[in-house]
């Protein structure tokens, strides 16, 4: 068993204000910051604790604030599927992990403009200092009180357009965690980036950086139109998560196949963000998920008198998974026009094993 066995063996499991006996679901939150006003923001969590011992998965969602899907997903395995008489260990699901971002309809937090998950291109975040600002802070606590007690998570992300690609990543440098990344990642089946780069012991203290260190097994879920609750996004969120229960022997069953969107076969490496040269809208010519040729144009930028001004190239052999319009990992906006330097499609390809 490659799970810690320090608290299920206990009949308690206790994150923040919940704490589940066994074969219960209990509700609370992890308590956060104050604002100005004094009014606390603090994150809501559910503990689902089952009858018989076995790892403690956790599902986070909405560490960006207007990637929502996942919370539908998390409330549907938690309220709806799963039976704690039935399960084997328990699951902690965090339906919002950053409540300032997502209280504004923001991707980031309105009040310190940084990123709860810590990477992109806002300034880099720290979850392990209790010192830090409002955001950090929340990371931290978040980090205290679910990743750092947790076998296994799935983070739940997505993408802003109805026709992106629902796909996984996994990062694949620590040979601790590989061998369950690729059981998750197999399980879950859908499209799969790899990120095969060596841990860097150095890396900055972000949620995923200290969970990769802690030798945590942390897979990211990418689903679709982020904004709404919508299929296939909870479907495929929803099985994904049953899958991964059942490949770990959470649950009993046997693990349902992906189905009602594109899914790229075998391995993919993430191949760079195309970013825009000229300013104007922007038109797609062609979908994510369809084959490119490198040189192949998939869209072009067209100004304001209607001239095309750019055509838009796929840098090599491979596919779009998202286009996202806007600046800031091109979630913010969200809107079909684009800045030089704003992000146009991120690209990847098939590699061999
Ligand atoms: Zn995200």
């Amino acid at each position: 068993m490659f799970y810690k066995s320090v608290i299920h063996m206990s009949d308690e499991l206790t994150i923040g204000t919940a704490t589940a006996k066994k074969g219960e679901l209990a509700k609370g939150v992890i308590p956060g910051i104050e604002l100005n006003t004094g009014t606390k923001i603090d994150i809501p969590v559910l503990v689902l604790n089952g009858k018989q011992d076995g790892p403690v998965l956790l599902l986070v969602s909405t560490q960006h604030g207007i990637e929502i899907q996942g919370i539908e997903v998390i409330h549907r395995v938690m309220r709806k599927l799963v039976n704690p008489d039935d399960l084997r260990g328990s699951i902690i699901g965090i339906p919002v992990e950053n409540p300032l971002a997502y209280m504004h309809h923001q991707y980031l937090s309105w009040i310190d403009n940084l990123d709860l998950g810590g990477g992109g291109s806002g300034s880099l975040l720290t979850a392990d200092n209790p010192d830090g600002t409002a955001t950090e802070r929340l990371a931290n606590m978040l980090w205290q009180e679910a990743w750092s007690k947790a076998d296994m998570v799935i983070n739940i992300h997505c993408n802003v357009r109805p026709d992106d690609l629902i796909f996984q990543e996994i990062l694949t440098g620590n040979p601790k965690t590989k061998p369950a990344l690729e059981k998750m990642a197999e399980a879950f089946g859908v499209t799969t980036i790899v990120d095969d780069t060596p841990i860097d012991p150095n890396a900055p203290p972000t949620l995923g950086n200290l969970a990769d260190q802690n030798g945590v097994p942390v897979l990211l879920m990418e689903l679709i139109d982020g904004r709404w609750i919508s299929e296939p996004s909870t479907s495929a969120g929803v099985r994904g998560v049953l899958n991964i229960m059942k490949a770990f022997d959470m649950l009993d069953g046997e693990l349902e196949q992906q189905t009602g969107f594109p899914i790229i076969p075998g391995k993919c490496k993430f191949q760079g963000i195309v970013r825009a040269n000229k300013g104007g809208l922007i038109r797609f010519l062609k979908k994510p998920g369809e084959y490119l040729k490198q040189g192949e144009v998939y869209a072009e930028i067209f100004n304001l008198h209607g001239d095309v001004v750019e055509e838009v190239k796929m840098p090599v052999d491979g596919y779009i998974w998202a286009y996202p319009c806007g600046d800031i990992l091109g979630t913010p906006g969200s809107m079909q026009a684009v800045q030089t330097g704003a992000n146009i499609g991120y690209t990847f390809s098939q590699v061999e094993d």
